[in-house]
């Protein structure tokens, strides 16, 4: 997985619009929008997908939860958003890191196709 485009957004070497950051964490407006407000959320740990993730992330796991409750408030998400995290290609993943979409401005459809 390494050199994926989330890996080059951490390190600075591709631009993004970043709504937080922390040294955990980062978030950004996704480049290709689904709704009024898309953010994603990923860690700055190296890790494929939420299949990869180790015993060892829990703690990192409850801060990312932390950190989207946060920017739900901040963004002005109060009539709801969805948090949805694609695994693996069954489950629509693209990009090989880890990531959390935040989305929201609209009513959401359910259930997703
Ligand atoms: P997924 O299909 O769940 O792996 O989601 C990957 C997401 O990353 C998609 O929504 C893309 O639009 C988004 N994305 C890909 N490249 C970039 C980028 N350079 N900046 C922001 N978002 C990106």
């Amino acid at each position: 997985m390494a050199g994926t485009i989330f890996k080059k957004i951490i390190n600075k070497e591709t631009p993004a619009k970043i709504v937080y950051e922390d040294d955990q964490c980062l978030a950004f407006h996704d480049v290709a929008p689904q709704a009024p407000t898309h953010v994603l959320v990923i860690p700055k740990k190296e890790i494929e997908s939420l299949d990869d993730l180790a015993d060892e992330d829990e703690a990192l796991m409850g801060h990312i939860w932390m950190v989207i409750r946060n920017l739900g408030r901040e963004l002005g998400l109060g009539d709801g958003y969805r948090v949805v995290v694609n695994c693996g290609r069954d489950g629509g993943q693209s990009v090989d890191h880890l990531h959390f979409h935040v989305l929201g401005g609209r009513s959401l459809k359910w259930p997703p196709g």
